[in-house]
């Protein structure tokens, strides 16, 4: 089978396209450089296309001296597995919680005091993981309070994600609303009960639909993730989860294609799940299938991105219904605005005026964040002054 993405290599095929349109080419003309140089398939040249067209016109209209933030919180109900994100289990770390939430609005507090010294605007902020509403609802309102007292504002946008639906209580949603969260997202990946046992989450998809309920209105965006090609399901499957979700409406769908990384459990026992997974082909026809039904359904497809080992060569999609599209997702795949990122695992992006880059990551071991700080802090703010 032709790989639909040809010889590309890289995770970003938007990178070269935008260098193309940077250079005076028409977004025509760039297409057919991709389609020269990499071999890159018409359908993902048309895909290409359609993002390009909603992305494009913002990377080149960004704030002056903006950033955008990122707050890594990395602790999760379970694991995943398929979980490569610095994330532990409560179980197996929850007890570091509160030494955590200190280290945080330390962080919080230092670097928002040299943003303000220096006089740069804060664009978008945007709190994962992990999952930041299996932190107690008090402490993740001293998180949110902390951000809008020390970072400069306003924010173009402000999202939380809220990916397990079983930590989106009645006093998370309470303290999320009351901080001005306007986006947030809840993760179902499926709609098949046996494979989110398989996948090791402990909640069902009746879960997901009551958090959706729980939150409906309360948001200017909800966002919600699925995984095409997980273990043992076919296409049947996967066009009965997006189906599912698009009834349900949110403002954004992303579609991730499985992509086994290597600090995952998958990739430790992966002779025990290959055979599991589905075929190039196979993998191909989820894509098209779901892709079109998303279309019918009203969504357009607003940032892509791909991951080295992603099933069939395919790539995931961030799709949105008219005027919802997240512009962080845009910012962070990009890497056209610095990203400061905060907390546990959290990587920062300095973006030389070359469009070069330089990065800086906090410790994914929690342990050692707390205990690092201090250096975290020292190093995101000689590459920022
Ligand atoms: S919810 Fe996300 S961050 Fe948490 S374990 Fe699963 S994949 Fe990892």
């Amino acid at each position: 089978m032709r790989a639909p993405w040809g010889r590309m290599q890289g995770i970003r095929p938007n990178k070269p396209l935008y260098r193309w349109l940077d250079a005076g080419l028409s977004l025509t003309e760039a297409l057919g450089k991709m389609q020269d140089t990499y071999g890159v398939s018409t359908t993902k040249l048309a895909l290409l296309r359609q993002v390009a067209e909603h992305e494009y016109p913002l990377l080149t209209s960004l704030p002056p001296r903006a950033v955008s933030i990122y707050v890594g919180i990395p602790f999760c109900p379970s694991r995943c597995l398929y979980c490569s994100f610095p994330s532990h289990s409560l179980r197996e770390l929850g007890q570091e919680r509160q030494r955590f939430v200190s280290a945080l609005l330390h962080e919080i507090a230092v670097v928002g005091g040299y943003l303000q010294q220096y006089e740069f605007s804060v664009d978008t902020v945007y709190v994962g993981g992990g999952t930041p509403t299996a932190l107690a609802a008090s402490d993740l309102a001293c998180i949110l309070r902390a951000l809008q007292r020390e970072l400069p504002r306003p924010w173009r946008e402000f999202t939380v994600e809220a990916g397990r639906p079983e930590t989106l209580t009645e006093e998370h949603l309470a303290v999320l609303t009351k901080a001005g969260v306007e986006r947030i997202s809840i993760n179902p990946q499926t709609r098949q009960q046996k494979t989110l046992e398989l996948i090791g989450r402990h909640h069902s998809y009746q879960d997901i639909k009551a958090a959706v309920a729980r939150s409906r209105g309360q948001f200017r965006a909800l966002n919600m993730d699925l995984i095409l090609g997980l273990p043992g399901e076919g296409l049947a499957e996967v066009q009965a989860s997006v189906e599912w979700v698009q009834n349900l409406r949110p403002e954004n769908i992303t579609l991730h294609m499985f992509s086994p990384k290597r600090a995952s459990r998958f990739t430790g026992e992966q002779d025990d799940w290959q055979e599991m997974l589905p075929s190039a082909e196979l993998a191909a026809h989820m894509v098209d299938a779901t892709s079109e039904s998303l279309r019918q359904a009203g969504y357009n497809p607003y940032y892509l991105y791909r991951q080295r080992n992603i099933l069939g060569g395919q790539e995931n999609v961030g799709w949105t219904l008219p005027g919802h599209a997240c512009r962080y997702n845009t910012l962070m795949i990009s890497e056209r605005q610095h990203i400061l990122g905060l907390g546990g695992g959290a990587v920062s992006k300095f973006i030389n005026n070359d469009g070069t880059l330089v990065s800086q990551t906090n410790a994914r071991d929690v342990r050692v964040y707390i205990k690092r700080v201090e250096q975290h802090v020292a190093s995101k703010v000689r590459l920022l002054v």
